[in-house]
């Protein structure tokens, strides 16, 4: 099975995919975290995405689309992946098509935020240098994350002016996606503005009912 998560920058699809991993036993495949490593790697292509990345641009789809589906061709174990972040343009969703084959992606969760919304999370979000996970402002007040003691940070492209730039390269460049899939007969909306179990709950009806 092939899930692709779609949704703006902090609609949840981190935490979300983290959950049907644990839930349905998914690999969670994050274009972001991928890249994030590569930096921390200090890779040629973390050093290429840097740049892009820091100013809330999206990173050039040739670099993404290589990257992506060189990981999903490691996972062959049949337990499923669900994509989280990628694909983010119509190239990188032809080209996933493409690998794809046949009847490509099972199902595309689309989680949908209003954008006043989004602004307000993004800009309060700290991260956990250790284990990644998202945190609100309210919960960073000790610096350290309530999971595993990492260390938090807020993120650059968490910034202001990142925030921004990150919305309206969303509207532009990937919510054009929503018409793609719809389309294809393959998205299912669920309403993000919900809390974290609710969101939770309305994926894993939407999957049994795709199941039978
Ligand atoms: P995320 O953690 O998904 O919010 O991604 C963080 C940043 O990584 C984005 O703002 C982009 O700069 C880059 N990125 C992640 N996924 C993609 C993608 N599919 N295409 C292009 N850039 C991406």
């Amino acid at each position: 099975m092939l899930l692709v998560l779609l949704g703006a920058p902090g609609a949840g699809k981190g935490t979300q995919a983290d959950v049907l991993t644990e839930r349905i036993g998914v690999a969670h495949v994050s274009s972001g975290d991928l890249l994030r490593e590569n930096r921390a790697q200090k890779t040629e292509l973390g050093a290429k995405a840097q740049f892009y990345m820091d100013k809330g641009d999206l990173v050039p789809d040739d670099l993404v689309i290589q990257m992506v589906l060189g990981r999903l061709a490691e996972e062959t174990d049949g337990s499923g992946v669900v994509l989280d972040g990628f694909p983010r343009t119509e190239p990188q969703a032809v080209a996933l098509d493409a690998a794809l084959g046949g009847q490509g992606i099972d199902l595309v969760l689309f989680v949908k935020v209003p954008e006043d919304e989004l602004v307000r999370r993004l800009g309060g979000r700290y991260n956990c240098r250790s284990c990644q996970r998202p945190f609100p402002e309210e919960a960073a007040g000790s610096g350290k994350c309530p999971m595993c003691s990492g260390e938090l940070y807020q993120r650059e492209d968490d910034k202001p002016e990142a925030v921004r730039n990150r919305l309206n390269v969303y509207e532009q460049q990937t919510s054009p996606l929503v018409e793609y899939y719809r389309g294809q007969g393959k998205l299912m909306e669920i309403n993000g503005l919900q809390n974290v179990e609710e969101v939770t709950s309305d994926l894993l009806k939407t999957l049994e009912a795709l199941a039978t």
